[in-house]
């Protein structure tokens, strides 16, 4: 601890954010004063998943970070996600997996049914050693990272326009509310559709020809499906549905569609769509989508982006980086999303922990070994995330039957298919930073 407080002595020296009493004072003051780039160290762009954990990895490192957001706040949409053993590996690490625990049940199997509700396999996680696998509010997951980083380190509002290298080594962002930032280090973790992926040269994801519907749904009366997260499967069609607690059932639907289909506001029009994908389903599993608040249910065209070795550009360049769905959005079909975003998170700040304080070159040089580091493993979860989705999604009866009656009843080793959940990184330690007040 005390080399790394050594190592980022010259951090006071750089401009620090003027601190203020409150988000939307901040932002009016910005807006008035016009004049030079603020000065910043290290700028994340995007308040999601990956921006927070990466600031929070980052302070538990005693390094600061801005982070802004397009937002007015935190996402609170998104319903819930099923986080794996490599995503609470990377929560404890920086200070939030007890807490969360706390709210969120672990679940105990997995089983998998056909679309008719026949069971075609049901199996324990519990016996599998170290796999932990729960349901997580995205709203919680936010607002619990958020809570852990110093007031005024998320700046709401400051979505970014542009970004530019400046000539002196450092990179200039434009902010849509007219100011501008200069950064010795861009992290982007602006998302699926993220300017800063598309600065370094990314093309846009790839539509995989899939969409989902997904919401939670309420059962006051206690949800019917235990603590265990279960399938679906039909023909082009898997429906999963896993508890998030005693009350509420977070689900998805996933269909084949050769296009995505017009985008559709009316959540009413919405439900009848979803409801109408599972007219064949038992009632069980057609009650999921009819106890769901209208309002709460939200449909996703899939994409992903596969990182080709030489042709794809690196997630590394000139200061700039990209993290989670900025680098290598995935298809959900291993929910692997968050949590190798959650990896890319505490791998990042490790290296840039590493490198900071010495050098200027070594940033850069950090920066690039992230990338490498990275890289395998995350092309190893998108092409093997996109694979899964596409034997699951068969529509051939021939196959479908094979996949119901051999492949997953006798085949399906659970601890061998979650593997792909093995990460490891250290417990990183409490915060040097003093928190303003
Ligand atoms: C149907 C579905 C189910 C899923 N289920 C799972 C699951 O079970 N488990 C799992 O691990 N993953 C799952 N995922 C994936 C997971 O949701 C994503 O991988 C994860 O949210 C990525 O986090 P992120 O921080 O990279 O991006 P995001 O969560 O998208 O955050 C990006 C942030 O950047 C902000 N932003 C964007 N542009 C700008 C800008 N120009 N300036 C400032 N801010 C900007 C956005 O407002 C947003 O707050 C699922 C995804 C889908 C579609």
């Amino acid at each position: 601890m005390t080399s790394f407080l050594l190592r980022h002595s010259f951090l006071p020296l750089l401009p620090c954010t003027t601190e203020s009493p409150s988000r939307k004072r901040y932002s009016s003051i910005v807006r008035s004063v016009a004049g030079p780039p603020r000065e910043e160290s290290i700028v994340i762009v995007g308040a999601g998943i990956g921006g927070l954990a990466t600031a929070v990895s980052l302070k538990r490192l005693g390094i600061e970070a801005v982070v802004i957001e397009q937002g007015e706040s935190l996402r609170t949409t998104g319903t819930s996600l099923g986080v794996f053993k490599n995503g609470w590996r990377v929560l404890d690490s920086i200070g939030v997996g007890d807490e969360l625990r706390t709210q969120f049940a672990k679940l105990k199997g997995l089983c998998f049914r056909s679309e008719d509700g026949k069971e075609l396999a049901s199996m324990s996680i519990e016996g599998i050693p170290g796999q932990e696998i729960r349901p997580v509010e995205r709203r919680v997951l936010l607002e619990t990272l958020a809570k852990k980083l110093p007031p005024d380190t998320i700046r709401f509002s400051s979505g970014m326009k542009s970004i530019q290298q400046n000539g002196n080594g450092k990179l200039l962002l434009d902010l849509d509310d007219g100011t501008q930032l200069l950064a010795k280090i861009v992290i982007g973790a602006d998302g699926v559709r993220s300017r800063v992926a598309k600065w370094m040269g990314f093309p846009e994801p790839r539509y995989v020809g899939q969409c989902a519907f997904r919401g939670v749904a309420i059962y006051p009366e206690g949800q019917p499906f235990g603590q265990k997260l279960s399938n679906f499967y039909g023909r082009g069609l898997r429906i999963g549905c896993i508890p998030v607690s005693a009350t509420k059932l977070y689900w998805f639907v996933v269909y084949n569609a050769s296009s995505p289909g017009p985008k559709i506001q009316d959540p009413i029009a919405l439900k009848k769509v979803a409801l109408e994908l599972i007219r064949n389903c038992p009632a069980d599993i057609q009650a999921i989508v009819e106890k769901t608040p209208d309002e709460s249910i939200l449909k996703t065209r899939l994409v992903d982006r596969w990182l080709w070795p030489v042709v794809s550009p690196s997630g590394s360049s000139g200061g700039a980086v990209v993290i989670g769905d900025a680098w290598h959005p995935m298809t959900p079909n291993l929910g692997q999303g968050a949590c190798s975003t959650l990896e890319d998170a505490i791998s990042l700040a490790l290296k840039i922990g590493e490198a900071i304080g010495g050098d200027p070159q070594n940033i850069n040089r950090a920066l690039v070994e992230y990338s490498k580091e990275r890289w395998s493993r995350v092309s190893y979860l998108t092409v093997r995330s996109y694979l899964v989705g596409s034997f699951l999604q068969w529509e051939n009866p021939l196959i479908c039957g094979i996949r119901d009656r051999i492949i997953i009843p006798k085949f399906l080793n659970l601890d061998q298919f979650l593997s792909h959940t093995n990460f490891e990184c250290p417990l990183l330690p409490e915060s040097s930073i003093q928190n303003p007040k």
